[in-house]
Formats: C-alpha cells, structure tokens, sequence
C-alpha cells in the first residue's frame, strides 16, 4: 500500500483518538518563520534569537529585536510563538558576553547564565519582545535556555513578570532540572524539554563529536528517564511540557514523546507533516504503551528496534 508522503502539514496535531498535541517549528531568523508558516505549523515552538546577536561586536539595540520579533510574529496572527532568550556560549560565542578560554564551554557560562554577569542584556531583550508582542496578536510565550536550578527559573519569570510577559517557562535540558521540574515549574508556566543539550549532560557526550554518535541518541533509556522525569514533574505542578529538541522530529520517538506525558512537539518545519501522519495513527493510549515499551529497552539500539517494530507506518513513510 503507497501513500504519498505529505508535504505539509494539513490539520492541528492531534492522535487516531483525538488527543491534542500542538505541533510547532524550531526558527532560527524572521524568514524561517515565514517558511514555517507555509509548511502548515501551528505556530512556533522554539525561536532562537543568537541569529539577531552573531557576527557582531556589540548586542542589537532594542529597537533592532523589536523589528525582528514583530516579522516573527506577523508570520503568527493568532498562534503560539515561544521565543526563547539569548543562549550565548559553548558551541554560538559571542564576543561582547562570553568568556574566553573556558576550559568546558559547555559546561560554562552560557543560556541564563549570561545574564549573571550581563543583566542589561536580557533585561533589554524582554524589552524588546514586550514591545514587539504589545502590537501582535500572537499568543507569546517566553522561555530561558539552560535553567538548572528552582531559584534561576523563579528569577526569570519574576523578571519576565516586571516586563508584562505573564507566559514566562523555561527550557529543560540540564539533568538537575528534569530532576526536579515540578520544584522549578511552581512559577513558571511551561517547560520545553531541549532534549539536544539534555542528551549531552545526560551521557557526559559533546554533541559536537560524531565519534561520540552512538552515545548521543535521545533514545538512550537514560534520556527518555530524565524526559519522563520532566513530565510527571509538569504534570505535579500542572503546567505543560513540550519537547522542542531534534527528538520531536523522530517520526518513531514523537509518539513516546506523547506516551510520556508531551503536550507539544516542536521540529525543523520540513518534519511536521510525518510527524503529524504517524500520530494521527496511534492513540494516546498506543502512545503510553511505545513510552513502556521504549523505557523497558536496556540500550538506545534496543528502544528504537522495539518502537520501529510496533509502528509498522514508519514503512509508509519511508
Ligand atoms: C536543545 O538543546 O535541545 C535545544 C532545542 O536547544 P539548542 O539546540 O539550541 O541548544
Ligand atoms: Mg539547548
């Protein structure tokens, strides 16, 4: 039996018994939001801002994010755009706020941490997108890159608080707060599962380094522990937890995802439409069956393998 494969995305996420399950785009510029838009996607799950702050000697001024997130989203009426704040450091330096000669950027200074040493430039980028949301009609939410610990997350959304952005989350992608999400999710109001940064701490692997690969897999059980861990936490606090790392991309993991308790998914835009076939076939109740069947996996080889073999679908899509 063929099926063309779906180039875009047709209708909202949902699964084979009508679960809701938001599916969003990963942007990195004002054009990617565009695209993302024309792809179908609900709305944006993770923009990344370095694009404004890279190739420069001084940050944006206000004024210059301000026009930035307007085009993104203008590309957005109506739907959910969550911007996330500057994450500087490690892999994306920035000359004006990252220090140099760390012995393990990525264990560094970098995401929030920035702002310990340079508050102004987070206090002006909340600026910015408040001003920019004042004249849209998207839905914004706000969310700060590697949070570790409860009193970072409170901060933040106490800050984000004093710039009128009452939809202030944070991203989850250090093992502590997987941990301990519930504790770090009592004042924010989402979380976003980075399960690119999460696999790295997780398995001590730079995300860097091909040889490392077969270390670097979100199907790790460990992985799929820590995200499990981030949803019973979220769901304690009753706050939402989306997955916005590579993982959601994963025609076979974003039903796990689903099946761990994911409320959204957010991906490359170019992945929505097989993401989006492969739920409409399972119910959330399939879902939370791969979720066990994956977690019971002793290696990452193994889950994927077991998850594949339940999902003969895959094969439709190629
Ligand atoms: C992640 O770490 O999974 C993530 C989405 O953020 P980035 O890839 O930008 O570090
Ligand atoms: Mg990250």
């Amino acid at each position: 039996r063929e099926r063309t494969r779906p180039t875009r995305l047709e209708r909202p996420g949902r699964t084979a018994d009508g679960h809701r399950v938001a599916l969003l785009a990963n942007v990195g510029d004002p054009e990617g939001a565009a695209a993302a838009a024309a792809t179908g996607a609900e709305g944006i799950g993770l923009f990344r801002t370095e694009f404004g702050f890279l190739g420069r000697t001084t940050p944006p001024t206000i004024d210059e994010q301000v026009t930035a997130y307007a085009r993104v989203f203008a590309a957005f009426p109506g739907g959910r755009v969550v911007i996330r704040t500057l994450d500087a450091g490690a892999d994306k330096p920035l000359p004006f706020v990252t220090p140099r000669g760390e012995p393990n950027p990525a264990l560094g200074v970098r995401g929030l941490r920035t702002s310990w040493s340079y508050p102004q430039v987070l206090d002006d980028q909340l600026t910015a997108i408040a001003r920019a949301a004042d004249g849209a009609t998207s839905d914004v939410w706000v969310m700060a890159p590697m949070v570790a610990t409860a009193d970072e997350a409170d901060a933040f959304v106490a800050l984000c608080a004093e710039h009128g952005l009452a939809q202030a989350g944070i991203m989850i992608e250090v093992p502590s707060a997987a941990l301990r999400a519930g504790q770090l999710l009592a004042d924010a109001r989402f979380a976003s599962v980075g399960t690119n940064d999460l696999t790295q701490y997780a398995m001590a692997a730079d995300r860097e380094l091909a040889d490392l690969a077969r270390l670097s897999t979100p199907w790790q059980p460990a992985v799929l522990d820590l995200v499990a861990a981030a949803c019973a936490g979220g769901a304690a606090a009753g706050r939402p937890v989306g997955v916005c790392g590579e993982a959601a991309a994963d025609p076979a993991l974003a039903p796990v995802l689903v099946g761990l308790g994911v409320s959204s998914l957010s991906m490359t835009a170019r992945a929505l439409p097989d993401v989006g076939a492969v739920l409409a076939t399972v119910t959330l109740e399939e879902c939370r069956g791969l979720a066990r069947l994956a977690l019971d996996q002793r290696t990452a080889d193994d889950a994927r393998a077991a998850v594949r073999g339940a999902l003969p679908v895959l094969e439709e899509l190629g």
